[in-house]
């Protein structure tokens, strides 16, 4: 069963709001805005679940109004200051908390605009315990016409100092807009007793359905409505109200004012502190990136130094815990948070925060769980030398391990029998990880090769042999050992192959083992749909073409080559996979072209070449534009059905070997083959894949889809139609359900 931590982002509908929305649907159905009896019920329905928020908001005389959500609350609360503002005399500035949800700035930033006004926009500084600078707030109050700042941050969950800003602003003209989402049910609010004009509170965030909220307006603060229409909420809000939603709110707040299933801030904060040991225990190194005392008790946010917050993500979810990276809205592009980098954390810990958060209905039971998986995360992360305080107890690696950063791939190159290593084009960014996988591993490195004099870093073979303990010895500019023909690694032979062009030093370095060669480290010589740009001044751009047919002579049309840049994850291709994609690559290999005709035509299309994505210096001119594959995914059906046709179908789990530790596999039979290969072990599997009889399916999954599409995407490019990804990954894989729906609902 799932342990749901995000409770920040939102919750699970309360069973009790669930039969009131029901009712509300069924029998209570009647429009509030009717004069006949069943309308009067729904009317009736209505008041009395404002009655009930007004009693446990504190709002006094204050107005109350049903809207969608905090979203359309801010909306609202922004346009009608803005709307008063207009005919306040000089240019009062608009401030916001520089931690507040992006809905308050942007609400700002599109009204402001919109009514023409163009008013001064300023961030309130915030200080590293996340509470807002009340000093820089008190020296703006005068000018102020308006001012946000939210009760308790959803990243966070640092509890602002309400009547610290009520102080600071006393005497300003201002309006004050708190956002009260994150607070209610966890915080007393006593909206009538602070000089608060504008709190909106979003349901979803408190056991309600989504598509509900409140909006509280101050008596006597200016107000415009958004939405203008039928004249429902005495013509404040237009729009037949959400009486389903309001019903379930109903509920959720009678449970709140009975305070039978709400726990108190003391349980909650136990149970808090029980997680926050859990995880100081499986983590070792973990920093809590808010001061817990200030925050909300069901809110932590944390970061594990060298750990990313993608790969804790992962491990979480692998174990059916879900937490979140930073907010859920910035979750999807793993940016850093800007909450954090407000507070003035270090940029490793604002990219790399996890938040986890649950609800004041928690009880005991689900915590308890809650810290056992977090326990299993720490082992199974331990266990795949992850983990910085991780040691011996590792299971021995073998074979090609790939590492990508910003689309440089680097490679380790393991021997579980004589426990050495060789480590190919080593990235800075990567020292501290290596360093620990080989200490935890207890390998010893034989060698750290560069393919070449990299333009857009230096190598890292130094730091890497230092920060592993151990001695590089007498190596040449590419860590190759001087004198030596071919380098041993267990039942494996590296050689190399001079293959000047992309730069003066550029070598290729061939893997054999015992029967043949397996694959070539290509460096940036041939990438993926493009050649590796020769117009630096370290490149050899006339050597180029004989290299290609060096490189053609010495690897043969089909044997993998695994480059130096990846830019959108092909892990591997082949010379007869490239002729096939670049045309200049095919017309020099055959002949066609000959090496200064090649260097002008690579020169032409080196031209004014752009940063990649990653805003790096582009190693190779694209040629073949992103080739578009049909698509490989396979939703459920489809896969029974595929499954039907070839029962021995071979189902290959993508995630990492920490996730495959915990999570569950699809149920399809006992003729199915199985593999794990992560992702990261993509370039050792493809050869063995490309071996298998063509008609032989093999479907990829993983997670969320994304991991095996990619890997089912590079397998056909290379060439093999019948590969397939699991669409949705596991997240969509039906499952029973619990015995007990509600179960869920312990959070
Ligand atoms: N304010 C805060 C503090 C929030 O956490 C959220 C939602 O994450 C919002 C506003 C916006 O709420 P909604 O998306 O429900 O409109």
């Amino acid at each position: 069963m799932e342990i749901y931590l995000d409770a920040n982002a939102t919750t699970p509908v309360l069973p009790q709001a669930r039969e009131a929305a029901l009712a509300a649907m069924a029998e209570d159905f009647g429009n509030p805005s009717s004069i006949h009896s069943t309308g009067l019920k729904a009317r009736a329905l209505m008041d009395g679940v404002r009655a009930r928020a007004r009693r446990v908001l504190g709002a006094g005389s204050g107005r109350l109004l049903f809207v969608s959500g905090a979203t359309e609350g801010i909306q609202t609360a922004v346009l009608s200051s803005l709307s008063a503002l207009r005919d306040r005399p000089g240019r009062p500035e608009l401030l916001y908390g520089a931690t507040e949800h992006k809905a308050v700035p942007e609400a700002i930033r599109h009204w402001n605009a919109l009514l023409g006004l163009n008013l001064p926009v300023l961030a309130i500084p915030v200080g590293r315990d996340g509470r807002h600078d009340l000093a820089w707030l008190r020296e703006h109050a005068p000018r102020a016409g308006l001012v946000c700042t939210m009760a308790a941050n959803n990243e966070t969950g640092v509890v602002s100092d309400l009547d610290g800003i009520a102080a600071a602003l006393a005497g300003s003209p201002a309006l004050w807009l708190v956002d009260g989402v994150q607070a209610l049910g966890k915080l007393p609010l006593r909206l009538d007793e602070r000089r608060i004009d504008y709190a909106p509170f979003s349901g979803h965030k408190l056991y309600a359905p989504k598509g509900v909220g409140l909006l509280y307006v101050r008596d006597g603060a200016p107000f415009t409505p958004l939405l203008a229409g039928g004249g429902q909420e005495g013509a404040l809000r237009a729009g037949t109200e959400n009486m389903s939603g309001i019903a379930a709110l109903g509920a959720v707040l009678a449970a709140l004012e009975d305070g039978g299933i709400f726990r108190d801030a003391a349980t909650l904060g136990a149970f808090r502190d029980r997680l926050a040991d859990a995880l100081q225990q499986a983590f070792p190194g973990l920093v809590f990136n808010a001061p817990p005392d200030l925050c909300l008790p069901t809110t932590l946010n944390f970061a594990v130094p060298g750990v990313s917050a993608k790969l804790l993500l992962d491990l979480f979810d692998a174990a059916e815990l879900r937490v979140s990276g930073g907010s859920a809205c910035s979750a999807a592009k793993a940016a850093p948070s800007y909450v954090l980098e407000a507070m003035g954390l270090p940029a490793w810990q604002s990219a790399s925060a996890v938040r986890l958060s649950f609800g004041p209905v928690a009880d005991a039971a689900f915590i308890d769980e809650a810290c056992a998986r977090i326990r299993v995360c720490g082992e199974s992360l331990r266990d795949s030398c992850l983990s910085p305080g991780a040691a011996g107890q590792a299971l021995p690696a073998d074979g090609l391990t790939r590492f990508v950063v910003d689309g440089a791939c680097c490679y380790l190159l393991a021997d579980a029998a004589s426990r050495r290593a060789v480590v190919v084009d080593p990235l800075p960014e990567l020292t501290g990880r290596l360093a620990q996988w080989l200490r935890c591993q207890g390998y010893a490195l034989a060698a750290v090769l560069d393919t070449h004099s990299h333009g857009d870093h230096a190598s890292s073979a130094p730091e890497l042999w230092a920060a592993a303990g151990q001695h590089a010895g007498d190596v040449d500019s590419l860590g190759w050992p001087h004198d030596a023909e071919a380098l041993a690694l267990g039942a494996l032979t590296l050689t190399r192959l001079p293959v000047p062009g992309h730069t003066q030093d550029s070598t290729a370095y061939l893997l054999h083992d015992a029967a043949s060669l397996r694959q070539v480290f290509v460096g940036d010589t041939v990438m993926p749909g493009a050649l590796g740009r020769s117009d630096f001044a370290q490149s050899a751009p006339q050597q180029y073409a004989a290299s290609l047919a060096r490189l053609a002579q010495a690897a043969g049309p089909h044997t993998l080559l695994l480059p130096g840049h990846d830019y959108d994850d092909r892990f591997a291709t082949t010379l007869a996979v490239e002729c096939d994609a670049q045309p200049l690559l095919a017309d020099v290999l055959a002949g066609r072209l000959d090496a200064a005709g090649f260097a002008a035509a690579k020169a032409r299309l080196e031209q004014g070449l752009a940063l990649t994505e990653y805003q790096t210096v582009a190693c190779g001119a694209r040629v073949d534009g992103g080739c578009l594959l049909a698509s490989s995914e396979l939703a459920v059906d489809a896969l029974r059905g595929l499954l039907r046709r070839h029962p021995a179908l071979l189902l290959v789990d993508v995630r990492e070997p920490y996730e495959q530790r915990l999570g569950q596999a699809p149920e399809l039979g006992s003729a199915v083959r199985r593999e794990a290969v992560a992702l990261s072990g993509l370039p050792d599997a493809l050869a063995r894949w490309l071996a298998l009889p063509a008609d032989t399916p093999i479907v990829f999954f993983c997670r969320s889809g994304n991991r095996s599409a990619q890997a089912a995407q590079a397998l056909r490019r290379l060439g093999r139609a019948q590969a397939w990804s699991l669409a949705g990954g596991l997240a969509l894989w039906p499952r029973a359900l619990p015995a007990q729906a509600d179960a869920a609902l312990a959070i």
